[in-house]
């Protein structure tokens, strides 16, 4: 970039290896000092926040400078989401080829929505969708699509349910979702042109899956009000207490009644990647549609979800495009992804994906999900064993809810106490969990997710969790 010429944007190429550098060493810095960060940072700044506001700057500033604001003043006043104590919600991940994927993407910077214009780089996002059907066990027919999140991925099914069996008339169209859905779906309702009051909440039973039983009379109860069901959308994992409908009940009843079978699988889904696990999550293959986050299961950074639609013609079918400036589509055996999504000019989400599965390798991808279960299953055991807290279920996956018990405490004591326990967790800076409402009351819950998660953290979890829980029974 020369300084005297102000059009010029182009930096040489010491410049850009000097700023690759200063970045990195902040990057590689920040990274290893992840176990030492504190697992919250100070988000009580809104003030702060108004403060910050400014008009876009006329000349601009050197690099070490906003590298310093970043890393020593704002990344750290934030939820240290890729933390190895990062237990609460549902963790995300940040494997670190992911990032050097996302450089190589940016700067190279290739136009990935259609396949003429980068053939070989759009068939690595074609294949990682390979890998994801055949990880799940869908059929040949599937089609798929890479998305920012789950909720994404979500909408983009809904809109498949609904031109496959609505068509223009949208109001008499009902769905079915458990009292425990994840709020995402109401919201891609809504943008699919489903409103609130043709969304029917199923009752889920005492471990918070979703009745078939009340759910076979709802559909029942809007046929005979001349209403057209099309869409159930089960949980292969709830957001609350991370449980799993009975998805091959599911399956059964949206094939008897002809309505789409869509499966969030946001949390959950990555679990069917290792075989001796499958049986956990039986029925899943049998989706119409599938949403899955590789930013939860498979470790990746924020911005990759993915959906899986078994009869790929029904995400052609809402997502078809024709204009004659495009190039001519690609054969069928081949991949576009601006005809089966809602983008023409996007990122290029594919190669992260496929960089991190490529430089790992599935195996221990695999390895590191199957652990994850594992350390759940360990947690869930050992807090289950103390006194003081009752864990509800052992986990269906990964995640399980607990609450403290308190001697001739009422509910509403019993809540209260929970959530002290949280925040007395949270402060001592190792761990952190959240927690939700579920079942009339306050639960704590505990998600290991994150591939930074080991034995070391669930033991710190146990540890802080009975001594905190000793001192609430206290009183102190
Ligand atoms: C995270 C999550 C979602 C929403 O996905 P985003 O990636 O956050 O958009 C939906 N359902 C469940 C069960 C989730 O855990």
């Amino acid at each position: 970039m020369d300084p005297k010429d102000p059009a010029d944007l182009e930096y040489t190429a010491e410049q850009m290896a000097a700023m690759g550098r200063a970045a990195l060493d902040r990057v590689v810095a920040h990274v290893a000092s992840l176990p030492e960060q504190p697992i919250c940072g100070n988000v009580e700044v809104d003030d702060l926040c108004r403060a910050m506001r400014e008009s876009a700057p006329e000349s601009g500033a050197d690099l070490e400078t906003l590298l310093d604001r970043l890393y020593g003043e704002w990344i750290p006043r934030s939820f240290t989401t890729s933390a190895p104590g990062y237990m609460a919600y549902i963790p995300g991940g940040g494997l670190f080829p992911a990032g050097l994927a996302d450089l190589i993407a940016d700067t190279s910077n290739r136009f990935t929505g259609l396949w003429r214009a980068a053939p070989a780089l759009v068939q690595l996002e074609a294949n990682v969708l390979s890998w994801f059907r055949s990880w799940m066990q869908f059929p040949e027919s599937t089609a798929g699509l890479l998305t920012p999140g789950g909720s994404m991925a979500t909408f983009n099914a809904i809109l498949c349910a609904r031109e496959r069996h609505l068509g223009p008339d949208l109001r008499s169209g009902t769905a079915y979702v458990s009292d425990e859905v994840h709020h995402c779906v109401f919201k891609a309702a809504r943008h699919a042109g489903i409103m609130p009051d043709r969304i029917r909440r199923i009752p889920v039973d005492e471990r918070f899956r979703m009745r078939v039983g009340a759910l076979r009379e709802a559909i029942a109860r809007d046929r005979a009000d001349g209403l057209r069901p099309f869409l159930v959308v089960g949980s292969a994992g709830t957001i609350n207490t991370g449980a799993v409908d009975p998805l091959d009940d599911l399956a059964d009843l949206a094939a008897r009644e002809r309505v789409w079978f869509h499966l969030d699988g946001a949390y959950g889904a990555f679990f069917h990647v290792c075989p001796e696990l499958r049986p956990l999550l039986a029925g899943l293959p049998r989706a119409d549609s599938l949403a899955l986050d590789p930013h939860k299961g498979l470790f990746l950074p924020y911005g990759t979800g993915a959906l899986l639609v078994r009869d790929g013609a029904a995400l052609r079918a809402v997502h078809a495009i024709d204009a004659s400036y495009l190039p001519v589509p690609a054969s069928d055996d081949l991949y576009e992804p601006a005809r089966h999504g809602p983008d023409l000019s996007r990122g290029y989400p594919g190669l992260r994906v496929w960089m991190c599965v490529k430089l790992f390798g599935a195996a221990r991808l695999r390895a590191a999900i199957a652990e994850k279960r594992r350390l759940a299953v360990d947690a869930a055991r050992r807090l289950g064993a103390l006194p003081a807290v009752r864990v509800l279920d052992p986990p269906a996956l990964s995640l399980f809810a607990f609450h403290l018990r308190l001697p001739g405490a009422a509910v509403a004591g019993e809540n209260a106490a929970t959530r002290s326990l949280l925040d007395r967790v949270r402060a001592r800076g190792k761990v952190m969990i959240t927690g939700c409402e579920a079942g009339g009351r306050f639960l704590a819950r505990v998600c290991v997710l994150s591939f930074r998660t080991r034995q070391a953290q669930v033991d710190t979890l146990v540890e802080h969790v009975s001594e905190e829980a000793a001192a609430i029974l206290q009183g102190e």
